[in-house]
């Protein structure tokens, strides 16, 4: 690993400072698990790693019943997986957490960090895309709010200027009658997804018509993807297993998953097909629950 210069900033400004003066020769580092394995391969080589880690400002969990969820960056993925009020507002959240890696890594392992390393085959950027949420991103005197469905611009390249850092994500407050499921195919508990699917279906009220419907996938793509098609096949309409069937059809058109050790796209494709039916199913019950 190339040698570099390691600052750890106790404050959020302190941050912004070294990133506005070092820029694209920087690199934050939030828990190091991804950040770290680019460096060993000689794929990533900052000369300035600004290890961000000890900002326990950025590290929190806050609901409010107008506002909705705002999760600090650098909350781990075990404290998602294990906040009382995640599981009670958001439980899809708290699901999808639990089948992310191991403990270890949970323990350890950022929200703000696997957002920010943009990897495809991530768990949570679905499952946000899936919930609508939104972004905070700071630099020096500026601050912007994105779609989660636009952070991604390819794979490993996320819509992060190098001059800012992710703060906060902000989930708003569901809908009545909307469920939300999770649902990826592991080889092993807590394996990353060969492909992952996350749906949300929102019911009107009295007749069980699909209001709204979003769909989004992982690891079907070079980024996580929103299956907009699929959704246009659900919404509007009373959803039967056979409505199911051809939304799951068109969503694993609409991917364009990659072939790997792990999967051929064809493969994958398939899969797509019965991550989506079965999280929409799930989502489905809830919906009519809620
Ligand atoms: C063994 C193993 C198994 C895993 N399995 C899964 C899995 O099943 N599903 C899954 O979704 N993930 C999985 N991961 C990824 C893991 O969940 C972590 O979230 C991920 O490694 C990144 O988190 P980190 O805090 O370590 O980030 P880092 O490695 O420190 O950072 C990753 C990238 O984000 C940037 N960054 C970090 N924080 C910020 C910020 N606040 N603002 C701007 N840029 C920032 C860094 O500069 C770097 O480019 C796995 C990781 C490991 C090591």
């Amino acid at each position: 690993m190339k040698d570099f210069e390691y600052f750890a900033p106790k404050k959020v400004e302190e941050c912004l400072s070294l990133l506005s003066q070092y820029k694209k020769e920087a690199k934050i580092m939030a828990g190091g698990q991804s950040m770290l394995v680019l460096m060993r391969h000689g794929l990533l080589s900052p000369e300035y790693v600004i290890d961000v880690k000890g900002l326990s400002e950025m590290e929190y969990i806050d609901y409010d019943e107008g506002k909705g969820l705002r999760i600090g960056a650098l909350t781990t993925h075990r404290d998602i997986e294990k906040s009382p009020v995640i599981m009670k507002y958001f439980g899809v959240l708290s699901e999808m957490e639990r089948n992310l890696a191991t403990i270890q890594t949970r323990n350890w392992g950022t929200i703000g960090g696997n957002l920010c390393h943009g990897d495809p085959a991530g768990d949570p950027a679905v499952v946000l895309i899936a919930l609508n949420a939104k972004l905070k991103l700071i630099r020096q005197g500026q601050q912007r709010i994105i779609d989660m469905e636009k952070y991604s611009k390819d794979l490993l390249e996320v819509d992060l200027e190098s001059e800012e850092m992710l703060t906060e994500i902000q989930v708003p407050i569901q809908r009545p009658r909307t469920g939300i499921a999770h649902e990826k195919l592991m080889v092993m508990q807590g394996d990353a997804g060969i492909v992952g699917a996350a749906v949300s279906i929102t019911l009107k009220p009295g007749n069980g018509i699909c209001e709204d419907a979003r769909i989004a996938l992982s690891n079907a793509a070079s980024i996580p993807l929103r299956a907009k098609d699929a959704e246009k096949r659900l919404t509007g309409k009373e959803i039967n297993i056979a409505l199911l069937d051809e939304a799951s059809q068109v969503a694993s058109q609409e991917a364009d998953p990659p072939s790997d050790v792990h999967g051929s796209a064809e493969y994958r494709r398939e899969m797509i097909k019965v991550f989506v039916r079965r999280a929409a199913i799930m989502a489905l019950e809830r919906a009519k629950k809620g």
